[in-house]
């Protein structure tokens, strides 16, 4: 993304709806202009805000005459004035910031918006996670926070040091260079996106295993991470293994979702357990 310089009159409007704070006034230019490197490419200025169409050299001149006389011109709050911004076109590496950080943009390795990911919500006729396993959504980033891809891999590595395999559909696998040692492509390490979804899904009795990994890793990184663990109910609803599970090593959960049938019938015969449940069990 970015400022035309020359129809920016630096109302800083926008300042305050980047969600990763990258828009700045700059002083010595006197124009908005954007952190080039924390920018995500999430498009939030761009679609966000109207763009009116003002002519900046008059929308200037009001503005220093309305100084002059000690009163404020502003424009509506959630309007650039001028239409300042400029949607350019990316070359990869940079490509994937907007992929992953723009919920309207298809990824197309998976041919799903935004982080790309159907997660466990389709469990039910997917059947990614069986009886006995652990489904674990690992999610890096935030709104005002995001991850750099180095982050993800410093994860991702120690995860595959335990033997543990990535979600084949998944778009961070579909990135990596080698999903045996969790590498992420070189050139990608240092592109920084708003927020990234990691699968993996291990037998139940490892649970606590891989969220002492990820509770340790998660104080060696510059992010936040939060981990979804999923598992089948029995068919009254109940599960009882991984809350027993949780429960015995400390870790306060809350049983956060019972997906009932969503997503697409598929011709293979259902299972007869029930809902997938997962739960949110925070990185201490
Ligand atoms: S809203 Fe438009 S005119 Fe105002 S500071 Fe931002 S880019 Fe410049
Ligand atoms: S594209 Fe997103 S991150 Fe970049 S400047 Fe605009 S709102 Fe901020």
């Amino acid at each position: 993304m970015q400022i035309d310089p020359h129809k920016c009159v630096a109302c800083g409007n926008c300042i305050p709806v980047c969600p990763m704070g990258a828009i700045y006034i700059d002083p010595a230019i006197r124009r908005a202009t954007i952190n080039y490197d924390e920018c995500v490419e999430c498009s939030t200025c761009y679609r966000g805000m109207s763009q009116e169409h003002l002519n900046p050299v008059m929308v200037r001149a009001i503005r220093r005459l309305a100084k002059m006389f000690r009163f404020r011109f502003e424009p509506e709050p959630d309007v650039c004035p001028t239409a300042a911004f400029v949607m350019e076109e990316l070359a990869w590496p940079r490509t994937v910031r907007r992929v992953f950080s723009d919920p309207l943009v298809e990824h197309k390795s998976t041919g799903i918006h935004g982080r790309g990911t159907e997660e466990v919500k389709t469990n039910d006729v997917a059947h990614r996670v069986s009886v006995g396993e652990a489904g674990y959504v690992i999610e890096f980033g935030r709104p005002g926070v995001g991850v750099r891809f180095r982050d993800i891999q410093k994860v991702t590595r120690e995860l595959a040091r335990a033997g543990i395999g990535f979600e084949p559909k998944n778009p961070i696998t579909h990135l990596m260079s080698s999903p045996s040692t969790g590498d992420l492509q070189p050139d990608l390490l240092n592109e920084k996106i708003l927020s990234a979804i990691v699968e993996i899904k291990t037998e139940l009795g490892r649970v606590p295993e891989v969220l002492e990994i990820i509770d340790r890793m998660s104080k060696q990184v510059d992010t936040v991470i939060a981990v979804g663990v999923s598992t089948r109910c029995d068919e009254n609803g109940e599960e009882k293994a991984l809350s027993a599970l949780l429960d015995e090593h400390g870790y306060s959960f809350h049983r956060a979702k019972t997906n009932l049938g969503l997503g697409r019938a598929t011709n293979r015969e259902q299972k007869p357990e029930g809902t997938s449940d997962q739960h949110l069990a925070p990185v201490r």
